[in-house]
């Protein structure tokens, strides 16, 4: 099967590039910032990308956070607040 770039995968409605779950991956030139951006109603941004913690499979697919085994895990899926401290360090730094 040939490797298909750019592909994604949504945890806590964020989007990731699957094979390393990142939100920017130069190795699949995957960004999913803009739309990660957007779903929490912002304008994109040259922004840090937000830190993915370990994740795991269970064996219907859904990723779950290592560390509680949960898909929804607000604690380690806290995107909104990981974006909104991303996007304010921007900001400061002079970014746009
Ligand atoms: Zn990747
Ligand atoms: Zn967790």
């Amino acid at each position: 099967m040939a490797e298909v770039a750019a592909q994604s995968v949504e945890i806590n409605d964020a989007l990731f590039c699957s094979a390393h779950i990142k939100e920017v991956c130069t190795d699949c030139a995957f960004d999913g910032r803009e739309e990660n951006d957007a779903f929490y109603g912002y304008d994109p941004m040259d922004r840090e990308p937000i830190d993915t913690p370990n994740v795991t499979q269970n064996k219907d697919g859904v990723y779950q956070c290592k560390k509680h085994g949960s898909e929804g895990c607000n604690q380690c899926f806290g995107w909104k607040k990981q974006i909104t401290r991303a996007r304010t360090a921007a900001k400061k730094a002079g970014r746009k």
